[in-house]
């Protein structure tokens, strides 16, 4: 079987081990009688992975727009080109002017202080948590960061960012109430020990009823720098959230430093950024932490490539009028006729990345609930969210690009259904 001109190829692109376990697996298909000796080259071909990574490609249909488990944003097409571009050689620390040592990713920095002129300087690393670290590491080592009780943030699978702070160095001096912090609460623990004044964005819970917070601009009078966890990454208001925080609004109150993730609503790669005072930002640039959070190639070049070219899609999917997704669905249902499905009206949401509790209207198919697994096991996978006791495909979370492949999918795991039934 590996002398079929096909396997060789494949074994070529995907590396002969991957290919001999696949011809090994088609093999024993064949000794157990499910599979005609004849058709068993075919097979394998059929079952050779798309690439030698496991990491495949999948579709969100779960109406999560960021959603964490499923590696939050997708790429735009201009940041995988910009990846696929950069992943040879690229000139990522280097001067092309002078041909000497420049300064790691600088050509994206420019890029990211031109989306955001109120900051006067711009910093990147692996992710918010980094940022953060750094932050505490660096500007708040061994002293005080004031922190409302209101704002201690489990982020997901057990991490909370307080106690990332402390894991950095800093002190945490916990001020006010769960649901009231006062800018007295603030103002009393302010003292020579305190280095920052943090807040933290509640992007994944909301708080209702008898609550108040302070605003960044009445902190930044206080006296010490004031940092702000925004979360999102929203570099500037999004009309369609108008509650979820952004970093020119931001550093235009007064905050000093504000970080944020870059592959939640901005939509780009994982990496975490941080806005502000050129000062502060140089603490951090400059402290020995930095050079085991730096981000790398791969990441810088797609994150330029988010910033400086078109709408990314979880921009777009956001944005998308719920009519447009109706039409989707509408068709796709046509598409669709011999399969039991419907088309029902359901709410999306942010997911991790921000904005609570806010709906965002949307159109799903629904299928029985028996395709949920088998569409979970297709090529490619397709992840929806039961809900009525049947599997609900979210087309708010689906670009619109892929609802060729989705309506392919959905029909194979119908047949698939019927030959087990
Ligand atoms: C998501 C989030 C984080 C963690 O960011 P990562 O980029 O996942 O490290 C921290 N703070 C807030 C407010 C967040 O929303």
């Amino acid at each position: 079987m590996l002398a079929d001109p096909r396997l060789r190829a494949a074994a070529q692109r995907l590396g002969h081990r991957l290919v001999h376990e696949v011809v090994v697996a088609t093999l024993q298909q064949v000794r157990e009688g499910r599979l005609a000796p004849g058709q068993a080259a075919d097979a394998a071909v059929a079952a050779l992975p798309a690439t030698a990574s496991p990491l495949g490609r999948v579709i969100n249909a779960t109406g999560v727009l960021v959603h964490t488990n499923l590696g939050r944003a997708p790429l735009s097409a201009a940041a995988v080109d910009g990846l696929a571009e950069a992943a040879g050689h690229t000139p990522v620390e280097l001067d092309p002017a002078t041909g000497r040592r420049g300064r790691r990713g600088q050509a994206v920095l420019s890029l990211l202080a031109a989306a955001v002129p109120h900051a006067e300087a711009v910093h990147v690393v692996n992710n918010n948590a980094a940022a953060l670290v750094l932050v505490a590491a660096a500007l708040a080592s061994g002293r005080e960061v004031l922190l409302s009780r209101g704002e201690f943030v489990e982020i997901g699978d057990g991490f909370r960012v307080h106690e990332l702070l402390t894991a950095s160095g800093a002190v945490l001096r916990e001020v006010g109430a769960t649901n009231r912090t006062h800018l007295a609460d603030y103002a009393n623990a302010v003292g020579p020990d305190t280095a920052l004044i943090l807040r933290i964005h509640p992007s994944n819970y909301a708080q209702q009823g008898f609550v108040s917070s302070v605003p960044v601009g009445e902190l930044a009078g206080l006296g010490p720098p004031v940092v702000y966890d925004v979360g999102s990454g929203l570099l500037a208001p999004e009309p369609v959230l108008p509650d979820e925080p952004d970093v020119t609004t931001a550093l235009a109150a007064g905050a000093a430093l504000v970080t944020a993730s870059a592959d939640k609503l901005l939509g780009g790669p994982q990496a975490g950024l941080m806005f502000g005072r050129a000062d502060l930002i140089e603490r951090c640039r400059r402290h020995p932490l930095a050079r085991a959070l730096r981000v790398d190639k791969l990441t810088l070049a797609a994150l330029a490539a988010t910033i400086a070219g078109p709408t990314p899609p979880v921009r777009a999917a956001l944005r998308a009028p719920v009519a447009e997704i109706r039409r989707r669905a509408e068709q796709l249902a046509r598409r669709l006729s011999d399969v039991d499905v419907r088309v029902v009206d359901c709410e999306a949401s942010v997911g991790g990345g921000g904005a609570p509790g806010v709906g965002l209207p949307s159109v799903a198919l629904s299928l029985p609930e028996e395709l949920a697994g088998l569409l979970r096991a297709g090529r490619p996978p397709v992840y929806g969210r039961i809900a009525d006791g049947r599997c609900w495909l979210d087309l708010r979370s689906v670009p619109p690009t892929e609802d060729d492949v989705l309506a392919e999918a959905v029909r194979a795991a119908a047949a698939r259904s019927s030959d087990a039934g």
